[in-house]
């Protein structure tokens, strides 16, 4: 199964989709977390991803499709993944059509995790607290919100469009949420 996570920065996508893969044995490629770790190895797409990803703006689309490029030519890809911060505005999202046409794997599905504003402030701030992201700052997490407004949201219509869209209500324990998106997409692929 090829499948794309979208929802809001704290919208619990990272989080379902570590146990989803695990369930389906399928690939996690999460593209923050692959910025994270080009950033932590100092190389030079992540010296000059680092900046713009403290102050909560988009790494620019040259970067991250060339990142996932490579991500997407690896042997675990082969059985399914879910594709996890990608793609993040409209043009993105238009790449990653016609880079999955390029392999012969189109997506299957979209999945958008649906939370509301105070609902997110209150995660983001809790995680920030937790785990102390350098991008959790009040600043950086006020940008990310606006970023997701203004450029991620219209993503969801482009795959509505293509009625491949799966909308999970991203309330609840992690656990019901997790049992709502296998029940949504079993009864999907039925
Ligand atoms: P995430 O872990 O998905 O919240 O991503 C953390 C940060 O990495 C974002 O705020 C962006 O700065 C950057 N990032 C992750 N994915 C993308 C993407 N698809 N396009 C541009 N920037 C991204």
């Amino acid at each position: 199964m090829r499948i794309v996570f979208l929802g809001a920065p704290g919208s619990g996508k990272g989080t379902q989709a570590t146990l989803l893969k695990t369930a389906l044995g399928l690939a996690h490629i999460s593209t923050g977390e692959l910025l994270r770790s080009e950033v932590a190895a100092g190389t030079e797409l992540g010296r000059a991803a680092k900046a713009v990803m403290e102050r909560g703006e988009l790494v620019s689309d040259a970067i991250v499709l060339g990142m996932l490029e490579r991500r997407m030519s690896a042997p675990d890809v082969a059985a399914g993944f879910i594709l996890d911060g990608y793609p993040r505005n409209l043009a993105q999202a238009e790449a990653l059509d016609a880079l999955l046409a390029r392999l012969g794997q189109p997506l299957d599905r979209a999945v958008f995790f649906d939370v509301p504003a105070d609902e997110l402030l209150a995660r983001l701030t809790a995680r920030a607290e937790k785990e102390g992201r350098a991008d959790d700052s009040p600043e950086s997490v006020a940008k990310r919100l606006e970023v997701y407004a203004e450029q991620t949201a219209p993503v969801i219509e482009h795959f509505e469009r293509q009625g491949k869209l799966l909308r999970i209500a991203g309330l609840g324990s992690i656990d019901a949420i997790q049992q709502r998106l296998r029940v949504a997409l079993g009864s999907a692929t039925a």
